[in-house]
């Protein structure tokens, strides 16, 4: 089998957007996608505003099934499957599939972040029961029900103004007195009719018999204890990079993300580079991780270049 020039881990539009660039550029890039969620986190996104070029939004999984049209349509090889190993040291990296490994001269990687968990008791017992990450995934089985979501951000903003289509009351619970979320969601949320607030307050169990009935709170200022009763418990506390498959290959920083030679997207593995989410813990949107996907390919395509490699 011959040694790919790039091959993309991740598919997202940081990925997808890698690809792109890759493909146009000729390198006929190939992008392991993932075998259950390829298109990464706006697949479980509903509607996207804030995305140029779509004035009137566009859904999540309707924005990545254009993104991965446009990365084939200039020949792109997207293998649906996860990767399970990669060895990135040394001028051929291998990319280890269930059945077979890619060889590549360069290696992007893509691979986003994944839900961060409150780590408290119960949490993991409901999980499925009652407890979930994921609005757009779950929030239909909770159709009048009260439900609970934690965090203060844009990402539990969004929950919770989705889960009020299903919803009977959603409580958002957040720690401070404060929330993080940019002031367009605030104010939604703030505003829904459906939607209240319990501030200065963390979740410091989930109890049940067999789902989910409720949270045990301690307030932040007082410490008083209390419970809330609830059926279901949305948490949307933020992310973690999913640097799993390449922890001691390249450097990660003090967060745990992957550390690149800014502006670049280099990595200090020669011929591997990183972009999206696993790389940026601060802006975190779809089009600045679809920048640095840019990046990556440039990169990339710069660095097969000087190795005199850009050819098949
Ligand atoms: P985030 O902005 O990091 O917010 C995480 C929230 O969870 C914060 O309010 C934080 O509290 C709280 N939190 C963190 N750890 C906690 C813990 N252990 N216990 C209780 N609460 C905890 O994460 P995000 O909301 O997922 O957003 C990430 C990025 O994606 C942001 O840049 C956001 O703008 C973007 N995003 C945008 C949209 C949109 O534009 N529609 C939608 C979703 C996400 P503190 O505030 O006290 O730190």
């Amino acid at each position: 089998m011959s040694v790919a020039n790039v091959v993309v881990v991740g598919s997202g539009p940081a990925g997808y957007t890698a690809a792109i660039y890759a493909a146009r550029a000729g390198q006929k890039p190939i992008v392991v996608a993932g075998a259950i969620d390829a298109g990464g986190a706006l697949m479980t996104t509903t509607e996207v505003e804030n995305f140029p070029g779509f004035p009137d939004g566009i859904q999540g999984p309707d924005l990545m099934e254009n993104f991965r049209a446009q990365a084939e349509k200039f020949g792109t090889e997207i293998i649906f499957e996860d990767a399970n190993k990669l060895e990135l040291e040394g001028p051929v990296k291998r990319v280890h599939l269930d059945d077979r490994v890619l060889e590549a001269k360069t290696v992007i990687l893509a691979t986003g972040s994944q839900y961060r968990h409150l780590g408290v008791p119960g949490e993991d017992a409901y999980s499925g029961r009652g407890v979930s990450y994921c609005a757009t995934c779950d929030g239909f089985f909770f159709r009048d029900k009260r439900l609970a979501v934690v965090g203060g951000g844009d990402s539990a903003m969004e929950e919770a103004i989705f889960l009020t289509r299903f919803a009977s009351e959603v409580v958002v619970i957040h720690r401070r007195d404060e929330l993080r979320a940019s002031a367009i969601m605030q104010q939604r949320a703030l505003e829904h009719p459906k939607i209240s607030f319990v501030w200065n307050s963390e979740v410091t169990e989930m109890f049940g018999t067999a789902s989910l009935e409720g949270v045990r709170l301690r307030d932040t200022v007082t410490g008083e204890t209390s419970e809330l009763a609830v059926d279901g418990v949305f948490v949307a506390i933020g992310h973690d990079p999913r640097t799993d498959l390449v922890k001691g290959q390249v450097e990660l920083n003090q967060a745990g993300y992957i550390k690149v030679e800014e502006p670049t997207t280099v990595t200090n593995q020669p011929g591997v580079f990183a972009c999206g989410d696993v790389v940026d813990h601060i802006y975190r949107q779809a089009i600045t991780a679809a920048g640095t996907g840019c990046r990556a390919a440039l990169d990339a395509q710069l660095w097969l270049e000087l190795q005199g490699e850009d050819q098949d």
